[in-house]
């Protein structure tokens, strides 16, 4: 296998013999099993947002080396789809034990590249390692359905076959777990893939392409291209691509939808969010604290899943001195510090963009609690930064409110009823998750009837499902009609074919007939 240690900011790549590495690293394209440098002449810094040294460098892929990795993953499609699935499969059994066996590695990028906690960067590593677990399964998943004598010696049936070539797009709040949603279920349903990594943290998915090739993965059936808008128009638009998988912010995955589907192409487009936390009087005071500052605050608020509204149902009151407390207990870190509870945000202009929501909330009338604008982390003073902040008698038509933050800034909002605050969440235009923090039964069965969200938690904060079943936001959240991974990711990655075939014995002859069939 080839070596890519982009934390130790070592590369050795086929093209490049050791004597021309360079530092800061580039990080290399793969194309057809052969990590390549690519031949751009522009090319981006991945930046360590704890320190803002530069970790790697990203190329803006040449158009030519676009086409190239299309056509590895175009040629290397025939054979791979008539591999048996139980190879398949078992090449994800390898890569699913070399995860374990590098997860410390894969973390520790994850950390450098993205800033989270080690501790934060080993469940982003997990939870798609899970998603590999699952595709281990994968026979079981794609099976087709049979019904015996439809008519007089005539079966039907019907095969999940793969599409071809697939594709896909990540953000850069989960480096790891994303790729992961994707290549390890479209290809071990027979597609072949090319992957477009974040341009802030791509040092990941390269690593665990270096496992997919360990694991035994052929050359061509995995391929990743780097760069930012110019390549992602041609993953829209070039024909032999048959489907796209996106995640990210609205912007782009509306952009996405569009164009791709306008070729013809199956996508799959999940968003940004706004998730509520509906806390009712009855709460259990304790486990609901630590579950709004857990989920608000950790991985600084950069999850699409993170918690980052919450309506007291009776007032916010009650609740907040202990909320502050709690939330001014945290420990802001760099990642790699075995004391932090949240990094840094991810950019510079992500931390002026969450300053200055954080100020348009005061201007226009929020209360603020907890105020982690200026806060200096030692030894680290350089880093992108944000206590810690949260905003009280927040309402709906505040910009904080209407914006997905994306940092770690917890906004209170309060309604006098379930029924009221049940609207507000509805009335929200993003539906990716909401939960509810009760102990009544009814209360709770209400809210899950009624809630316009996704994915729903009960007492739970971050409800993401786990890989036998699909992460289903909803809303502005999602677009298309076949969510990532479970039973709908299988589908997303096969079409279905149905064969009707006889086997009469037509030994006593038969009558032309011009009728529609019928049985
Ligand atoms: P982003 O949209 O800026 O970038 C995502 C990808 O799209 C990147 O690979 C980027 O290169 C590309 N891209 C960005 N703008 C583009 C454009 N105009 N045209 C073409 N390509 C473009 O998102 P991000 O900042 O990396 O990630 C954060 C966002 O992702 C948040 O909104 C978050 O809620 C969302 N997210 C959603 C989920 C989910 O499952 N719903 C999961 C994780 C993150």
């Amino acid at each position: 296998p080839q070596v890519f240690a982009l934390a130790s900011s070592r590369i050795s790549t086929a093209a490049e013999p050791s004597s021309k590495q360079r530092n800061p690293p580039r990080v290399p394209n793969l194309i057809g099993g052969k990590f390549i440098e690519s031949k751009s002449s522009t090319f981006l810094d991945v930046i360590n947002p704890a320190t803002q040294e530069v970790v790697s460098q990203l190329p803006l892929t040449t158009n030519e080396e676009f086409k190239a990795a299309v056509s590895a993953a175009k040629n290397a499609f025939p054979s791979w789809r008539n591999t048996p699935i139980t190879t398949r499969q078992r090449i994800m059994l390898k890569l699913q034990e070399f995860i374990r066996r590098d997860m410390d590695k894969l973390a520790l990028n994850v950390t450098t590249e993205q800033g989270k906690t080690l501790k934060d960067a080993q469940g982003d590593v997990f939870r798609g390692l899970e998603v590999v677990e699952h595709a281990c399964g994968m026979a079981t998943l794609q099976m087709g359905e049979y019904v015996s004598n439809v008519s007089h010696g005539i079966d039907t049936y019907s095969i999940r076959e793969p599409l071809g070539v697939c594709a896909g797009i990540c953000p850069f709040n989960f480096p790891a777990m994303i790729p992961l949603w994707m290549f390890p279920v479209a290809v071990t349903c027979g597609n072949t893939f090319v992957l477009k990594p974040s341009e802030k943290d791509p040092g990941a998915a390269i690593m665990l392409a270096e496992l997919a090739l360990e694991a035994g993965l052929p050359e061509g059936v995995l391929n990743i291209i780097h760069g930012t808008h110019d390549v992602v128009n041609a993953i829209c638009d070039d024909d032999d691509i048959k489907a796209v998988s996106f995640v990210g912010s609205n912007v782009a995955g509306m952009h996405i939808y569009s164009r791709a589907s306008a070729k013809g192409k199956r996508v799959q487009s999940n968003m940004g969010a706004k998730n509520h936390a509906i806390v009712m009087p009855d709460a259990n005071v304790d486990a609901t604290i630590n579950a709004l500052v857990a989920a608000g605050f950790g991985a600084a608020g950069q999850r699409c899943m993170a918690l980052s509204t919450v309506v007291f149902v009776g007032g916010s009151k009650p609740w907040e001195t202990e909320l502050v407390e709690r939330a001014k207990a945290l420990k802001v870190n760099a990642g790699t510090e075995p004391d932090a509870d949240l990094g840094p945000v991810i950019s510079k202009q992500a931390k002026e963009r969450i300053h200055s929501l954080i100020q348009s909330g005061v201007d226009e009338g929020a209360r603020l609690l907890l105020d982690g604008r200026s806060i200096v982390v030692p030894r680290y003073e350089s880093g992108n930064f944000i206590g810690p902040t949260i905003l009280s008698n927040v309402t709906s038509n505040m910009e904080c409110y209407k914006e997905e933050i994306f940092g770690p800034v917890l906004l209170l909002m309060e309604a006098d009823s379930l029924e009221e605050a049940i609207s507000i969440v509805n009335q929200n235009k993003y539906g990716n998750g909401a939960a509810i923090f009760t102990t009544s039964g009814v209360a709770a069965r209400k809210f899950q009837t009624e809630i316009d969200a996704g994915q729903v938690g009960i007492n739970v904060p971050i409800p993401v499902p786990l890989p036998f079943f699909s992460f289903t936001g909803n809303k502005a959240s999602f677009a298309g009609d076949l969510n990532f991974y479970g039973k709908a990711g299988v589908n997303f990655y096969t079409q279905i074919k149905t064969i009707t075939q006889n086997w009469k014995d037509s030994t006593g002859g038969s009558k032309v007939n011009l009728a529609m069939p019928t049985s």
